[in-house]
């Protein structure tokens, strides 16, 4: 062997040296890297499942809340379907306790809809029950929008 090629192998051997330095130190950061990512997956993983639990106590909460709802109204269509309570004739005001004027007929007060209570007054009358300023409650025992989804189960 000449004096260049012991040269050149002793520079490739060190050059191999160096290399096998350096995955040794890049070996021995993986692990530190490794925990790091190990330890974040699992907060992760934590919190997913924290989220999954979050969400499907919602999902619960909605499917209580459809049934509810369900049941409402298969009770509002099954008052439909009865006969309505009428607390009075056609012959008598029910407010008044006059016979209707003559060439009128007593109109129909819905004093609930769900059940379906009614109660024929003279138009006066049915301005009395309704008015803005004084209306008479205890004739008026309906929820806002009863009267749209009264009418709306009829016509299905
Ligand atoms: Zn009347
Ligand atoms: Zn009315």
């Amino acid at each position: 062997m000449t004096k260049k090629n012991n040269k050149l192998n002793w520079k490739n051997q060190k050059r191999i040296k160096k290399k096998i330095k350096s995955e040794i130190k890049n070996s021995e950061k993986k692990p530190a890297t490794l925990q790091t990512l190990e330890a974040s997956w699992r907060e992760f993983e934590a919190k997913q499942e924290q989220k999954e639990k979050i969400r499907q106590e919602k999902q619960k909460q909605i499917e209580i809340e459809n049934q509810r709802q369900e049941k409402i109204e298969s009770s509002e269509k099954n008052h439909v379907k009865l006969k309505p309570i009428r607390f009075n004739k056609r012959d008598f005001c029910f407010l008044c306790k006059q016979p209707p004027e003559d060439d009128f007929e007593l109109i129909k007060h819905h004093v609930s809809y769900f059940p379906e209570k009614v109660a024929y007054v003279h138009f006066d009358c049915h301005m009395k029950i309704h008015d803005p300023e004084n209306p008479i409650k205890d004739l008026i025992q309906f929820k806002e929008g009863d009267s749209r989804r009264f009418y709306e189960i009829q016509n299905e």
